[in-house]
């Protein structure tokens, strides 16, 4: 007798978990747990590959991350990852991933993985007064993930980084809607050097020092043309480039928000 209800019990938690839910972003409250695209069945991201666990451990590793992609330096960044034997970490804004589908799917089989970096990209909108907005775009872009490349991923940044914007009331809601949020710890301010490929490399080369980086780039024609040298300069430092992982998520956020 025990054991049948033991057992109704197992089945009607297994129906419970199992049940799709229904419907896309706009129509959930603010702090839904979970957004699964129906019919779309979604898979984990891989594992690097490139090294093992032992080694991730024990040496110093970097996260190259490249910020308001995909688009037509896309490709080409891609092309120097797998040349260098390195990975990376792609903040997609949703517009572009509409405009360049293929190649948010060549991200994923290539082994990198894809953050959210919202909709509009606009300060304006997303720090308006509390995390609706920002949320909701974000929700938004991990649909159009989900949809175009069948991967869920729930790893955000923030346009302009969290500080200052990113005050307690909008970290608490960005917890309760079960986001992990990453800044940065190396800025390259590609953008603003473009005609200055040198200063670009000086500057990470004397900034990489910790066990960990986390290294700011964008998909721009000047990250293209430095980005071997980058990876030189960080694989002679003993740097291991991999890209990120749910399993090995760290604390990299400019508030000390030890639950982001
Ligand atoms: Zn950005």
């Amino acid at each position: 007798m025990q054991i049948n209800m033991i057992k109704t019990w197992i089945l009607c938690i297994c129906i419970f978990t199992l049940t799709p839910q229904q419907g896309l972003a706009d129509e959930q409250p603010t702090h839904s747990k979970r957004i699964v695209t129906n019919p779309i069945s979604l898979h984990s991201f891989q594992h690097s590959g490139l090294y093992n666990e032992a080694e991730i451990q024990s040496g110093k590793i970097a996260y190259l991350t490249f910020d308001d992609g995909p688009n037509k330096y896309t490709k080409q960044i891609l092309h120097i990852l797998q040349t260098k034997q390195a990975k990376g970490t792609f903040f997609l804004v949703g517009s572009n991933i509409q405009k360049h589908s293929q190649i948010v799917q060549e991200i994923v089989s290539e082994g990198h993985y894809i953050g959210l970096h919202s909709m509009t990209h606009d300060a304006k909108i997303l720090y308006n007064g509390n995390a609706n907005n920002l949320l909701h775009e974000m929700r938004e872009v991990q649909n159009l993930v989900a949809r175009t490349a069948h991967v869920d991923t729930n790893l955000i940044r923030v346009p302009y980084g969290s500080m200052p914007y990113l005050k307690q009331h909008y970290r608490d809601d960005i917890v309760l809607s079960n986001y992990k949020l990453w800044d940065w710890t190396i800025d390259t301010y590609d953008w603003r050097d473009k005609n200055r490929p040198n200063t670009i490399i000086n500057r990470v080369k004397q900034q990489a020092t910790k066990p960990v980086e986390v290294i700011l780039m964008h998909d721009l024609h000047i990250t293209v043309a430095i980005l071997p040298t980058i990876i030189d300069v960080l694989q002679e430092k003993g740097y291991k480039l991999v890209t990120y992982h749910p399993a090995h998520h760290i604390q990299v956020n400019f508030w000390k928000d030890h639950r982001l």
